[in-house]
């Protein structure tokens, strides 16, 4: 038995006036999803323990079938796990976004979606003006990158940047015990960045230059127990983002790196398929993760995020599903979202999630129904996140 877990991030969603007053989901053009929806079985999931923030990690952990209460520790281990960056014990990881603030508004948690290539000499001078011993910058992805932190602050209540798009930050400081610790790293950055080579060249193009670095979601090592100690399950998960990878190398699981794999509407959907259909020849499980829907949310853009679902489906969903039924060996697909991240709010919420599972081989049925955030009715069941792993396991 193949199990296959397909999933489209943030790409649930609430009315729109800019689609008629439909959701991305309703708009888009997404015949396989609807496909399955109608050979399969609607639910609707709530992704998030109740108390916990609706983000990607919590959501996440729980479409994986783990229970964010027992085994969260914030956001940022998690992704120094997907870095490949080992925590020692008494070290704290941060997430360090580059971030463009002006006039005191957090204008854009990524300084326009900037590239890795333009990333890396900034993160190199944050690295030789400030790093430390026992305080170093590590390189990600794009705006997304980490600070790890012996004996650093767990303590103060840190924003994720993405949550508070336009407002001010003088609220969303960081607070509490050790918070100053985090601020003066912020403040100094300011300095650093200002003349930047790499700022100055985003301005003459009229891009965003980076203002500063946005310190948050930190927390110490975690560890969950694996696939192949709770199912018996070898698999891979195929994904853009350290956060996703991190999940996966946590939870034993192969983490194969995508060429061109952008976590963005422009990503290699062709080479993060065949990277999950090469893995389900040998292994049992794949988790497949696309990250642009919750981007195109987080930019507050409704027709663009209805491409990014579209693009999903097409290039995602359909292929995945058409090559599981021609290998004709048994499988069960689930296809669904981590959470919501409405248009209108550029944030995410913890609305349940719509969520469609399916055992086949069926023969690629033609007929529709609808795969949407209002299958609430007669056909679909609310569920939670702990009915994942009886899913996994074949018993729900
Ligand atoms: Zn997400």
């Amino acid at each position: 038995m193949k199990t296959v877990m397909l999933i489209g991030d943030g790409m649930g969603d609430r009315p729109c006036p800019e689609l008629g007053d439909r959701t991305p989901l309703q708009a888009a053009q997404i015949p396989w999803m609807r496909r399955i929806a109608a050979a399969g079985t609607l639910h609707l999931v709530d992704t998030v323990p109740p108390g916990l923030p609706p983000g990607s990690d919590v959501a996440n952990l729980g479409l994986l079938g783990y229970d964010a209460r027992d085994y969260y520790t914030g956001r940022a281990p998690i992704e120094a796990a997907g870095a490949g960056i080992p925590l020692q014990e008494d070290e704290v990881a941060f997430r360090c976004n580059l971030v463009h603030i002006s006039d005191g508004r957090m204008v854009d948690y990524s300084s326009g979606h900037i590239s890795s290539e333009e990333a890396a000499p900034i993160v190199e001078s944050l690295e030789r003006e400030l790093s430390r011993s026992g305080l170093h910058f590590h390189q990600g992805v794009q705006y997304r990158h980490l600070v790890v932190w012996e004996n650093g602050p767990v303590a103060p209540v840190t924003q994720p940047p993405h949550d508070i798009l336009g407002q001010e930050i003088a609220p969303y400081l960081p607070e509490g015990e050790g918070a100053e610790l985090v601020l003066e790293l912020m403040e100094a950055s300011k300095e650093l960045l200002r003349e930047h080579p790499v700022n100055q060249a985003r301005v003459a193009r009229g891009e965003l230059p980076v203002t500063q670095i946005w310190l948050w979601g930190q927390g110490p090592a975690l560890q969950l127990p694996t696939f192949p100690e709770l199912y018996d399950l070898t698999g891979t998960v195929v994904t853009a983002v350290d956060l996703v990878r991190g999940l996966g190398v946590l939870a034993g699981l192969e983490t194969p790196v995508v060429e061109g794999a952008t976590g963005w509407i422009d990503t290699n959907y062709a080479g993060k398929v065949a990277a999950a259909l090469d893995a389900l020849i040998t292994q049992d499980f794949a988790y497949v993760h696309i990250e642009a829907p919750d981007e195109c949310g987080h930019v507050g853009d409704a027709a663009l995020k209805t491409q990014a679902i579209e693009a999903f489906d097409q290039n995602v969903v359909g292929p995945i599903w058409q090559a599981l039924e021609e290998r004709g060996d048994p499988y069960k697909l689930l296809v669904t979202m981590d959470h919501r991240t409405p248009v209108e709010i550029r944030g995410h919420s913890a609305e349940p999630v719509p969520l469609a599972t399916l055992e086949g081989p069926v023969g690629l049925p033609e007929a529709q129904t609808d795969f949407d955030e209002f299958i609430h009715g007669g056909n679909a069941e609310l569920r939670t996140y702990e009915w994942i792993p009886g899913w996994i396991r074949g018993q729900a």
